[in-house]
């Protein structure tokens, strides 16, 4: 049988549509044989997912996604392997999600002062038990018809630097990767095209990141190209997944279509 990975995903625990057991059976459905859960600050989908996992067939990866800034750019943080009952690394997390709740109230203020009356009670509906997040924000402005479009809420208000932007409490990157080997993980970083440059990148080298995601929907073949470039010159690790959260435009095309065939990883 081959191997395919998706190492990148999120569940209902943070900003994806499908649960943990919903995920994991599309994830099979797909053709995957290995995945990689990675919740926004949250690693409560284990260790059911893994169960899951064993009922469908599939390899579960217990991992999480980290947000870290390097100046006003967003920098991601993957971990995988980490050891989810470590209760330093649980009890970050848990301060990471109290922080996020505190975030959403002070957008939703942002926003009611630029007369669009959404309600924080609106916007954890949407976020469930699941750590809350922007998306969360951006399904009920569409949810109560204050916009049009996902994407146009990023546009118009949320987005970095936007009327209604707001940062979260973050990491250096140099203190996430730090927290995820403490906590027996791998490090890698997210989706360096989107905005990483590579003096960046070069900097987490330095601070003993273990990987980089080469392979990601934002990338185009020359960054990736770039990426594997790096990963083959510093002799790191390359990942690669999705970033699946379900319900967005072209999604049911995205599982399955972005994975690594071999064994690099798992
Ligand atoms: P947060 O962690 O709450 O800051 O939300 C960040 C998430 O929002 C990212 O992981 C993306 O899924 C999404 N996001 C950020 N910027 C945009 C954008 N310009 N358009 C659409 N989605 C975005
Ligand atoms: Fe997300
Ligand atoms: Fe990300
Ligand atoms: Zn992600």
């Amino acid at each position: 049988m081959s191997f395919k990975a998706d190492l990148h995903m999120h569940t209902t625990c943070s900003d994806g549509i499908y649960s943990p057991y919903e995920l994991v059976k599309l994830c099979k459905q797909s053709g995957l044989t290995t995945i990689a859960i990675t919740d926004h600050d949250s690693m409560d989908a284990f260790p059911d997912a893994i169960q899951y996992g064993k009922e469908f067939g599939v390899e579960v990866i217990p991992g999480v996604e980290l947000s870290a800034m390097v100046e006003d750019k967003d920098v991601h943080i993957l971990g995988y392997f980490l050891d989810y009952t470590n209760q330093r690394l649980q009890e970050y997390l848990e301060f990471f999600r109290i922080e996020r709740i505190k975030r959403a109230e002070r957008i939703v203020a942002k926003l009611n002062t630029i007369n669009v009356p959404i309600t924080f009670d609106a916007v954890m509906e949407r976020a469930g038990k699941g750590s809350v997040g922007r998306p969360h924000i951006a399904s009920a402005l569409v949810d109560k018809g204050f916009i049009r479009s996902y994407h146009e809420a990023f546009e118009k208000f949320i987005g970095n630097g936007g009327p209604a932007f707001e940062k979260k409490f973050h990491l250096s990157p140099e203190e996430a990767i730090k927290l995820i080997s403490s906590s027996g993980g791998l490090s890698f970083l997210a989706h360096p095209g989107r905005y990483t440059p590579d003096e960046a990148v070069n900097r987490l080298i330095k601070s003993g990141m273990d990987g980089i995601e080469v392979i990601h929907p934002s990338h185009t073949p020359a960054h990736t190209a770039h990426y594997r470039g790096i990963v083959g010159e510093y002799y790191l690790l390359e990942s690669g997944g999705s970033d699946f959260h379900g319900g967005k435009k072209n999604d049911d095309d995205v599982l399955g279509s972005y994975y690594i065939e071999d064994e690099k990883v798992a």
